[in-house]
């Protein structure tokens, strides 16, 4: 059976590129019938807080991924947090020290920044200069007593390592590019790369699919695998995501991290669909996918090698095709909580589908809604509607109108503005020319929603006010 992990380390919020991470090994497994564990990689603990965990978890949830075992719903490979998992590191570190497939290593931070600078200036890969691989029991004893703790290395055998890599193909790395490194931290806590191989193999992972920032790390974990006497899981390193700018994505890109698209009103559905979309092409005519239908569809033989270059405009467009598409229940109750100011309005429902064609994120309802709070003083160019003989005319024809036409419901208030329209038509004037006044008159702006809506949610009394101070005779 398939399973696979989402493995983040929680120093931060959950970022897009974790959470697309994330996303496709969860349609993976559940579109294999697959499992889903959820493993927390806290090892360290000057970066790693209790709080990013939770945020990361809340944000995975919103997303609309689960999870079969992790260490919120337990499962049986407990515990899921990598720092309460140090007896299972020991223990395997043990079996590679007693092996000879790993050795203490007593050098300094200070003689292994050193080692390091000589390798750079002198041109050359700065990998660990092997001082303490061949250490004899007297060395070793010498050391010990300058009370020095030493950490654990892996000894890397010697040749190149190669795996196999279900988007790459062959993947090879020829022999010296990394050295022996740091299994056991001298702390005792375990290192990075060996932490997660022990997890892989004592959890039953079958599929790890990881960003390629983590090829190299695979060669050391095939290694590892090797020399515990475990096989590894298949590999799967897909592209990264990149700024528009070609680097990968960051903070100087704008917000990355999934919280900050949730706070500015995208749906969860729709950055699962973004975030799918960026390396993986569905038929023809089904952009638009909601999540289970990404399970149907996904496939992960089809994800693409190239880099995926993130694009705020299609999410935004995708967006608003998700936000149009929704149960409309639903987006009302959500679209309250971006729009407070108007959330009580018996209205507004009908101010939200007032502005939905052109909404693309929920946190530019209260802008698009303020047209329907006071009157602004027009900007120059708004004001310029208002100048002029036929601008005036309009406006006291609508007056007529409103005043003699009912305007209780939103086809009565549709009657009025045909009928300003129909009245001007005849005289060679375009829409745009005869409702132009008429909406900077109610509003003070030149955009907003349709006027029928501003009409009804204004209502006559009000509307009827706003034309006469426009007139000047209020
Ligand atoms: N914890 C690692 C990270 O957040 C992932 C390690 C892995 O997928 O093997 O980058």
């Amino acid at each position: 059976m398939v399973r696979v992990r989402f493995a983040p380390s929680p120093t931060g919020g959950l970022h897009l590129g974790s959470a697309r991470t994330a996303l496709f090994n969860w349609l993976f497994a559940r579109g294999q019938g697959g499992k889903v564990v959820l493993r927390i990689e806290d090892t360290d603990p000057a970066r790693s807080g209790r709080e990013h965990e939770e945020s990361i978890l809340l944000d995975l949830r919103w997303l609309g991924l689960d999870w079969d075992e992790g260490p919120d719903v337990g499962g049986p490979y407990a515990p899921y947090r990598q720092s309460e998992r140090g007896e299972i590191y020991r223990l395997h570190a043990s079996r590679l020290l007693e092996a000879g497939k790993a050795y203490p290593c007593y050098c300094t931070p200070q003689e292994l920044e050193e080692s390091k600078r000589r390798a750079l200036a002198e041109g050359r890969t700065p990998v660990y200069n092997g001082a303490c691989r061949d250490l004899t029991p007297r060395e070793k004893e010498e050391r010990e007593a300058e009370g020095r703790r030493p950490a654990l290395r892996f000894r890397v055998p010697e040749g190149e390592v190669a795996f196999q890599d279900l988007l790459h193909g062959y993947v090879r790395f020829p022999p010296g590019t990394f050295g022996d490194f740091i299994i056991m931290r001298s702390d005792g806590s375990a290192g990075f790369n060996f932490s997660v191989v022990v997890d892989d193999a004592a959890m039953g992972i079958t599929h790890v699919i990881r960003g390629e920032d983590h090829l190299t790390n695979t060669a050391r974990h095939i290694l590892l695998f090797d020399a515990l006497g475990y096989e590894p899981p298949r590999y799967l390193h897909h592209s990264l995501l990149l700024g528009p700018d070609g680097a990968k994505m960051s903070k100087r890109h704008g917000a990355t991290t999934v919280r900050e698209y949730r706070e500015a009103g995208y749906l969860p559905a729709a950055l699962a669909n973004y975030l799918a979309l960026l390396s993986w092409s569905p038929p023809a005519g089904k952009e638009v996918l909601g999540l289970q239908e990404l399970v149907a569809l996904f496939d992960i033989g089809d994800l693409s090698a190239s880099p995926a270059v993130f694009d705020r405009d299609r999410l935004e467009w995708l967006n608003g095709k998700h936000l149009r598409s929704m149960d409309k229940e639903k987006l009302i109750a959500l679209a309250q909580d971006f729009a407070p100011a108007w959330a009580r309005h018996p209205r507004f429902p009908l101010m939200l589908e007032s502005v939905l064609d052109n909404l693309t994120k929920l946190g530019d309802l209260e802008r698009y809604l303020g047209p329907y709070g006071d009157p602004v003083p027009p900007s120059e160019a708004a004001a310029e509607w208002l100048h002029g003989e036929a601008a005036r005319r309009i406006l006291e024809k609508a007056l007529g109108l409103m005043e003699s036409m009912p305007m209780e419901s939103l086809d009565g208030c549709r009657e009025v503005v045909s009928s300003l329209k129909h009245a001007f038509m005849e005289k060679d004037l375009k829409a745009r020319e005869i409702l132009m006044p008429l909406r900077v008159a109610l509003t003070g702006r030149d955009k907003g929603p349709a006027l029928p809506y501003l009409l009804f949610v204004l209502g006559r009394e009000e509307c009827v006010a706003r034309l006469r101070a426009a007139l000047g005779d209020g």
